[in-house]
């Protein structure tokens, strides 16, 4: 449990669970569970408003996005241009695959019905009559529950014609992806859900004006509208109490890594990492934290001179990253830090889609360098070489795969560059590979 620390916040407003309340209840999937924890009336609440009022509702709630860049999401929703004629749509994007982050994939297993309540409210905010959920095609257990929960929808009157004898009507298609990290990528995504490879598209135009078939089109994150129910049901003000001003509500943080107990924790943003390792039991035993992500691997790795910067848009941000995925990798002394700059670095190189130079020809570099100075053939000026590939792939590439590739280089040049000189100076790994976790 939580310790209370010296400002005096004790458990219970640290533990915030709403996505989470009932996930260890048995079938906490099924219609009927939801349906005892409040589940559609969020959505009442929502049609008994105008489409515009509800928009401007959830834009006071302060909710931001949830899939990494914390876009507002009622702005978004208010861009989509009223009365143009064209069909519009709601894309889900369900296809988490950044290093560490796993908490949509949870939430969608053990309560999907929280996402089609918000995708309901979503599609009449924004009047629209079909929608999509993009789910990452290797989790087939969440496929298949989706599939379920979706049919438990149409039979209850949720989707389908007349919701709730609204005159609303709704059809939802869930669509499994291929496994490839790119169509997260919001625009690769409405490619790959059209039948074509994805690869990013140019932005502007972005999609809430074209989008899935050239029409606007919101794309929001599972989170993201899985938490618009429980604002409308309990009240913009309830999720403002929770959070800063600029970063209000709850949210899931993802704690992994050489943790004592990893896993999903919910509660207010602007938590830090400190506060998340006491719920987590801490680092393992008898092991002390040596650098950690807030977000997943595309955001800047932090040391244990970060544990109180607050998880939220203004803390992590001002400490010179973005919050990201709230995915909280936690690394100790064990890992050799090259080696997991290369793992990670060989991620993107072979997740990059090609489209663009930078990416394409500078994440390959980036994996022939980190290989070569890791297995102790590296030379110094290999170091600037690393930095130097680094800045031409950032703010220089096509998508954000990009920057994400060149952000665990700096930040790792800059807090462990000794490390690196070690491996080179030493003309091996100075790290024991029966030890550390990092060579799994
Ligand atoms: P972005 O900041 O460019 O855009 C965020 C959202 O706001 C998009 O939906 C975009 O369409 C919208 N938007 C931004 N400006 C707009 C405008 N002027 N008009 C209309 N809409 C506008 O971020 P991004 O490139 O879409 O995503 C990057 C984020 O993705 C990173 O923060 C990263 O953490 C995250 N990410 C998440 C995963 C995952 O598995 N969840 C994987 C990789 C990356
Ligand atoms: Fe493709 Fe990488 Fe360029 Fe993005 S940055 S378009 S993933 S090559």
């Amino acid at each position: 449990a939580p310790e209370i620390d010296e400002n005096g916040t004790s458990p219970e407003k640290l533990l915030a669970p709403v996505l989470s309340a009932f996930w260890d209840q048995p079938e906490s999937w099924t219609l009927e569970t939801y349906e005892r924890h409040d589940g559609y009336q969020g959505l009442k609440k929502a049609l008994a408003m105008t489409p515009d009022d509800l928009i401007a509702y959830v834009k006071d709630a302060g909710l931001r996005g949830r899939g990494g860049a914390g876009f507002p999401t009622g702005m978004k929703w208010q861009f989509i241009p009223q009365g143009d004629g064209k069909p519009h749509y709601l894309v889900v994007n369900a296809d988490e695959s950044e290093p560490g982050t796993c908490k949509d994939m949870p939430l969608l297993f053990a309560n999907p019905h929280s996402l089609i309540e918000g995708m309901v409210i979503a599609c009449y905010a924004i009047r629209s009559s079909h929608a999509f959920i993009y789910l990452r095609g290797e989790v087939v257990p969440v496929l298949r529950r989706l599939h379920e929960a979706v049919r438990e929808a149409y039979a209850a009157g949720y989707l389908g014609k007349d919701i709730l004898g609204s005159g609303i009507d709704l059809d939802v298609v869930v669509h499994a992806g291929a496994g490839a990290y790119i169509c997260g990528e919001e625009t690769a995504l409405l490619d790959s859900l059209e039948g074509r490879r994805g690869q990013p598209r140019l932005r502007p135009p972005f999609p809430a004006v074209a989008g899935l078939y050239a029409s606007p089109t919101v794309v929001n994150n599972v989170e993201s509208i899985a938490s618009v129910p429980a604002i409308l049901h309990r009240g913009k003000e309830w999720f403002r109490s929770m959070g800063s001003e600029k970063s209000p509500g709850f949210t899931l943080y993802s704690l992994s890594g050489h943790v004592t107990s990893p896993g999903q924790y919910e509660g207010p943003m602007g938590l830090t990492l400190r506060q998340l390792l006491d719920m987590g039991g801490g680092i393992r035993a008898g092991h002390r934290l040596k650098f950690w992500t807030p977000g997943g691997s595309s955001t800047p790795m932090f040391t244990d001179e970060h544990l109180d910067v607050p998880l939220d848009y203004e803390g992590v941000g001002a400490a010179g990253s973005m919050l990201g995925t709230k995915a909280l990798q936690c690394f100790d002394e064990t890992t050799c830090v090259v080696r997991a700059v290369t793992r990670w670095t060989e991620f993107y190189a072979h997740e990059s889609c090609g489209k663009c130079t930078p990416c394409r020809e500078g994440t390959y570099w980036l994996v022939q360098l980190l290989r070569d100075i890791e297995a102790g053939k590296g030379e110094m000026s290999d170091l600037d070489k690393l930095n130097d590939i680094a800045d031409t792939i950032n703010g220089k590439s096509f998508c954000a795969l990009g920057d994400g590739a060149a952000a665990p280089i700096f930040s790792s040049l800059k807090y462990f560059r000794a490390e690196y000189e070690q491996h080179i100076t030493g003309k091996a790994c100075p790290f024991d590979p029966a030890k550390s976790t990092a060579w799994a």
